[in-house]
Order: C-alpha cells, then sequence, then structure tokens
C-alpha cells in the first residue's frame, strides 16, 4: 500500500520496511543509491516518481538546483543574480565567502561581481567623507602596529625597494636614507656605470634590429 506523510513523498512498505517510493523505483533500475547521495524530482513534483524524472544528485548539486541554480553545457553553475537577475558563472562572476568551511568550495555570495562593484562604487561615492573618517581614525589607533608592520616588510624585502619608495615610507628618515644611497653610489661607482653602460648598449642594439627589421 502506499502512503503519503507530511513531506509529500510517497511512501511503500517494502522488503519488510518503509520506504520512499521514489527510491524503490530508482533502486530497481539502477541498484541501491551510494551513500551521499540523493534523488531529485527533475520536474520539481515530488509524486511524479516516473524514472525518468528521478535523478541522481551530490547534497549539494541537489541544494543549488532547489535554490533555482542552473547549469549551463559546460557543467558550470549559474545563479540568477538577486539584483540584475541575470544567470552568471558562480566561480568566475560572484565573488566567494572569504571566511569558514565553506570558503574554499562554496561561490555564488551574494550579487554578482558586476552589482557588487556598481553598489560599492556608490557606497564609496555617498559615503566619501566617512570613510576617509574611518580610515583616518583606524591608522590613528592602530598607529604602531602598521609602522611596524611596514618596517618588517621593508626590512624582509629591502633589496627588492626602491630608494624613492622607501623615502615615501620613511619621511621621516628622509636624510638618513639618502646618505646611505650617496654612499652606495660612491663606493659602487664602477659597478653602477658599468650596469649603465650595458643597459645602454642593449637598448641601442634593440634600436638596431628594429630599424633593420624596418
Ligand atoms: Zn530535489
Ligand atoms: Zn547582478
Amino acid at each position: 500500500m502506499n502512503y503519503l506523510l507530511r513531506d509529500n513523498y510517497v511512501r511503500k512498505y517494502h522488503t519488510g520496511k518503509n520506504r520512499l517510493m521514489h527510491r524503490i523505483i530508482w533502486e530497481e533500475s539502477n541498484g541501491p543509491v551510494p551513500d551521499g547521495f540523493e534523488l531529485h524530482h527533475i520536474n520539481g513534483d515530488e509524486q511524479d516518481n516516473r524514472l525518468e524524472n528521478l535523478q541522481m544528485l551530490s547534497p549539494s548539486d541537489h541544494q543549488r538546483l532547489h535554490k533555482g541554480w542552473i547549469r549551463d553545457g559546460e557543467g558550470n553553475w549559474l545563479k540568477p543574480c538577486p539584483i540584475c537577475k541575470q544567470y552568471k558563472n558562480i566561480d568566475t562572476e560572484y565573488y566567494r565567502r572569504k571566511r569558514g568551511p565553506l570558503a574554499l568550495t562554496y561561490g555564488g555570495i551574494g550579487e554578482c561581481r558586476t552589482c557588487n562593484k556598481i553598489q560599492s562604487r556608490k557606497y564609496q561615492a555617498e559615503n566619501i567623507e566617512l570613510i576617509k573618517a574611518k580610515r583616518k581614525a583606524y591608522y590613528q589607533d592602530n598607529k604602531e602596529k602598521l609602522r611596524k608592520k611596514m618596517a618588517q616588510y621593508y626590512y624582509k624585502n629591502k633589496d627588492s625597494i626602491s630608494t624613492n619608495s622607501k623615502l615615501r615610507y620613511y619621511g621621516k628618515d628622509r636624510e638618513m636614507i639618502l646618505a646611505k644611497n650617496r654612499e652606495y653610489r660612491r663606493k659602487n661607482r664602477d659597478k653602477i656605470n658599468a650596469q649603465a653602460r650595458d643597459k645602454r648598449a642593449i637598448t641601442k642594439k634593440q634600436q638596431e634590429n628594429m630599424e633593420s627589421v624596418l
């Protein structure tokens, strides 16, 4: 005998157990549903248990279908953006969750990137003074921490950072940096000149090559 419970699924007493009708039908043709998979009613009618209306899915894919996401020809998930209403790729056209256990596996958060950018630009334009004040307050409150971080960064990358860039961040120690730079150039004059010569030679060669092509 078949019967319905409040969840709308048809059930049947089968092989000594009360079982879901759509499971019985699917398993008759395909064997047991593997652990970690679910069956879905393709047309949305939970009582339409024809075999062709049943589909085996992973729980996350199943959830996505029920949220109204669709799949394109290449198997990418497309989600309708709540703002522009267009279907967009969850991996490339939405931002990902930044934290939490779903951070790496679950794209498609909120509105699409385009709408997100438009919104945040609008917000910034409308609240520019507030944002500036907040930024300033944050800098004031975390001055020491930020300076320390910057100093660590510069120490770590001291060989690859240009003097100009150092000057920008170490305005206070400007004279010291310039003096060091002068000292370095004085000591390594020959090396620096040679480097400059090489560079000029290369550019000249490039120029000649170009001309020979023309
Ligand atoms: Zn379903
Ligand atoms: Zn959008």
